[in-house]
C-alpha cells in the first residue's frame, strides 16, 4: 500500500515569480491599462428573431498602450511587456 502513490508532486515553477510591483506604494495585485486612439469596430448579426448576435470584435489600438499602478496611479508602462506575457 502506497497512500500517496496517486498524488503527483511535480515541481512549482513557479518558485521565482517576479510579481510586478509598483516602486511607489508598493501595490502588487490591482493594475490598469489605458489605450489611446482606440477604435472600437464589433460585428454583429441580426438573427431572424431581430436579436442581434456579436460576431467579432476587431477593436485596433492606434495609440499608445499605458500601464498604471491601480492604487496611486503612477505610471508603470516599463513593467507592460511582462505584464503582456504574464496574461492569461
Ligand atoms: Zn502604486
Amino acid at each position: 500500500m502506497d497512500p500517496i502513490k496517486d498524488i503527483k508532486k511535480s515541481p512549482t515553477p513557479r518558485k521565482s515569480a517576479r510579481l510586478i510591483t509598483c516602486p511607489n506604494c508598493g501595490n502588487d495585485s490591482d493594475f490598469f491599462e489605458v489605450a489611446d486612439g482606440v477604435i472600437l469596430t464589433t460585428h454583429y448579426v441580426q438573427n431572424p428573431d431581430s436579436s442581434f448576435t456579436q460576431k467579432g470584435d476587431e477593436s485596433q489600438i492606434l495609440g499608445e498602450i499605458r500601464f498604471f499602478c491601480g492604487e496611486c496611479n503612477t505610471d508603470l508602462s516599463q513593467f507592460h511587456q511582462r505584464f503582456l506575457e504574464m496574461l492569461f
